[in-house]
């Protein structure tokens, strides 16, 4: 890095859904350095440390080169790319023969490209036949798609990240923008409005400590208290009668639905006084902006999505939509869930179109130029569905890409043992150390990010391009051309005669996403994104005759028409149901994961590969315990204790600290150990695991 650039060029940041824009620094093409892109309206300016570091995590040693075989020793060794291809093409096909089509599935991700996305969910559903395939964003996003779909029409967060300088009341559930979304947290700092800032958590997080208000409610009372806070709006007429009338569905069941859950009755469930809980509502009616921001404290919950659309339905009975400073905001995860969420051809064909519908499927098939009956009919089953169908062996084959389940998904020991019963287990990533690579019969090593090149969408709905900015190390190919690659060994190349590089896909993309919501067919390709600073979708053709510009931050649902076919959006409620695993005397403490770091990512396949950034961050894993309950066990601060769940133990170091409650633990997701004690139960609309909640005993190791 002390080469002196001759050239630079901009690109997004390929970790969190913020999706900042960077400046690389180039010598001879490469990249040798990179600064926060000051004129990206996204984060003027501004990167978190995983930003600053991304190109030092390309160079690790552990990165995959070259394919690798398991042998019958057990023992990885190193083949051909031809080699590689024919063997997953020979035993995929082999065990789709033997076992049915739909006993080979994939497992994809919210890190890579849209164009990638897109390409592997047509090549896998329309080229090889595999009917399901699901993300690692049903481990963030699954949630927050569900209820907005539910309640708006389409899966569809309304706002732009302007909105967190215009609110003059923003209220953060189940999130921590401090430490999960920092350059966020940085535009909130920049409102002049004079803010009220309320978090509602568990923890008393950063962003509790930053706020003006904290309910420190108890561990997934949020549904109970979020119908309290509407009982009251609507007992104080804190409602927008007009907006409800001319926009919503379902107001009338609502008042029924939550007259029950009044402060009084909720406040004990809560552990927040019924005056706080009233005072809350009152600011929320008072105000004249406000925003209402969530992140996985909710999505990942048994009751998540009727959580989020509480969330929703607050916003819209207060009429705090469609203006500036508004919105019922899901702030995604991933770089590229949003692309996930439109693109991956799992949950929703192509384009968030509808595998059952006819119509649908005709219209992708003519966009993609393919024959319609190659579109299943019924989506994929879900993350868990797959691995329920590895359980019964009916799914005995599996494609990873750029996901780590034998780390992060739930009830770790149980994914781990699945995996393990597959007879035959590919994975592709940058990385041939990661906790499912250690599983795999077959390692196809991937370009990273800054390897290659596409797009990703960002929380707000902004397309933003990444470059290619390195060589890739070895014979480590960019996902795109290694499904070009398989799309030939498969034998359906013909099919994707038209997918020669990223931006013909993205074509094909805009093609397909015609009438739809999120319709891009405005914009003109990868120059006028990187030109304009991204491009939030909807950029429809028309929009680009108007006299809105690209460059100028768009929100949805100004003229209050939502996409349901009648234009109005629907008040979802439902019952408020118990813990799965409730704190009991064998297992007293409640146990919550979550982002423990700004420094850290997910796993840590990338992040841990920077010195800088494992400085910032204990590498042993540690566990948050209250004083009390720390005495109470005879723990003092860096203690060895032992932590316990019915389904596994694990090791970690005491953090004794008042942010979490009594009866309360909390750790970071990002040790590998983390999930040997989580519960795998789900919510039942969205499927997303519910992380935040399992019942564990500690003590002194
Ligand atoms: Fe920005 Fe997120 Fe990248 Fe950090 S990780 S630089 S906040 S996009």
């Amino acid at each position: 890095e002390s080469m002196q650039a001759d050239a630079t060029t901009t690109a997004v940041c390929g970790y969190c859904s913020t999706g900042c824009g960077l400046r690389l620094h180039l010598r001879d093409e490469e990249a040798v350095g990179l600064t926060p892109e000051t004129s990206y309206p996204v984060n003027l300016g501004m990167a978190c440390p995983k930003g600053w570091e991304a190109l030092r995590v390309l160079d690790s040693e552990d990165r995959a080169t070259e394919p690798l075989i398991r042998g019958s020793d057990g023992k990885f060794a190193a083949v051909s790319w031809d080699h590689a291809l024919r063997l997953f093409t020979t035993r995929m096909k082999g065990i789709q023969r033997q076992h049915g089509p739909d006993s080979v599935a994939f497992l994809s991700t919210g890190q890579i490209a849209c164009e990638e996305m897109a390409f592997l969910g047509a090549l896998a559903k329309f080229g090889m036949g595999i009917k399901h395939g699901d993300g690692n964003t049903r481990q963030c996003m699954a949630t927050a798609a569900t209820a907005y779909k539910e309640s708006f029409g389409f899966d569809s967060p309304p706002f732009t990240y302007d909105d967190f300088e215009q609110s003059d009341c923003m209220v953060f559930i189940g999130a921590n923008p401090c430490i999960g979304h920092p350059i966020m947290w940085e535009r909130v700092l920049r409102n002049q409005n004079d803010p009220e800032i309320i978090v509602i958590d568990p923890r008393r997080t950063e962003s509790a400590m930053a706020a003006t208000q904290h309910l420190q409610i108890r561990p997934k009372s949020d549904l109970a208290l979020l119908y309290a806070i509407t009982n009251h709006l609507i007992a104080c007429e804190c409602v927008d009668r007009k907006f409800i009338n001319n926009h919503t569905e379902g107001f009338e069941k609502l008042c029924e639905h939550v007259s029950r859950f009044t402060p009084d009755a909720v406040a004990p469930m809560t552990g927040i006084s019924a005056d706080a809980i009233r005072q809350t509502a009152e600011t929320i009616g008072r105000r004249k902006a406000v925003s209402l921001w969530w992140t996985m404290g909710v999505n990942q919950s048994y009751e998540g999505t009727r959580t989020a659309q509480a969330i929703i339905n607050i916003a819209l009975i207060t009429g705090n939509i469609g203006r500036p400073g508004t919105g019922a905001n899901s702030i995604t995860g991933q770089c590229n869930a949003m692309g996930s969420r439109l693109w991956s051809n799992t949950t929703n064909l192509f384009g968030h179109h509808d595998f059952k519908d006819s119509a649908d499927r005709e219209k992708v098939a003519s966009s993609l130029g393919i024959d319609p009956e190659r579109i299943p009919t019924e989506p994929s089953w879900s993350y868990d569905g797959i691995m329920d169908g590895i359980r019964r062996g009916d799914i005995r084959g599996l494609w990873v890409i750029a996901t780590n389940p034998a780390h992060s998904w739930i009830h770790q020991s149980e994914a781990r043992n699945l995996l393990d019963r597959l007879d035959f287990l590919v994975v592709q990533d940058m990385y041939h150390t990661t906790e499912t690579a250690r599983h795999a019969d077959l390692i196809l090593p991937a370009a990273g990010w800054g390897e290659k090149s596409g797009t990703f969408i960002n929380s707000e709905r902004r397309y933003g391009v990444l470059k290619k900015v390195r060589r890739a190390p070895g014979k480590a190919l960019a996902d795109f051309h290694i499904f070009r690659a398989l799309a030939s060994y498969w034998g359906v190349e013909e099919m994707f005669a038209e997918w020669t590089d990223p931006e013909a896909v993205f074509r094909i993309m805009q093609r397909a996403s015609e009438d739809q919501p999120c319709d891009i067919t405005g914009i003109q390709g990868y120059e006028q994104i990187d030109r304009c600073g991204g491009v939030q979708w909807p950029w429809t053709e028309a929009d680009a005759e108007g006299d809105f510009q690209p460059e100028q931050q768009r929100r949805l649902f100004a003229d209050g028409r939502f996409y349901h076919h009648d234009g109005r959006a629907r008040l979802v409620v439902d019952d408020v149901t118990a813990m799965p695993e409730a704190p009991d005397a064998e297992y007293p403490t409640l146990l919550m994961t979550g982002r423990g770091t700004v420094s850290q990512w997910h796993t840590q396949t990338r992040t841990n590969k920077s010195p800088v950034l494992r400085k910032l961050y204990p590498n042993e894993a540690y566990i948050e315990i209250n004083p009390e309950d720390a005495a109470a066990m005879g723990v003092e601060n860096g203690d060895q204790v032992r932590a316990q769940s019915r389904r596994g133990s694990l090791l970690a170091t005491a953090m004794v600290t008042p942010t979490v409650k009594p009866g309360h633990a909390f750790m970071p997701m990002h040790y590998e150990a983390t999930n040997q004690l989580t519960l795998g139960h789900f919510d039942p609309h969205s499927r997303q695991p519910s992380y935040k909640d399992c019942a564990v005993r500690i003590e002194r190791a």
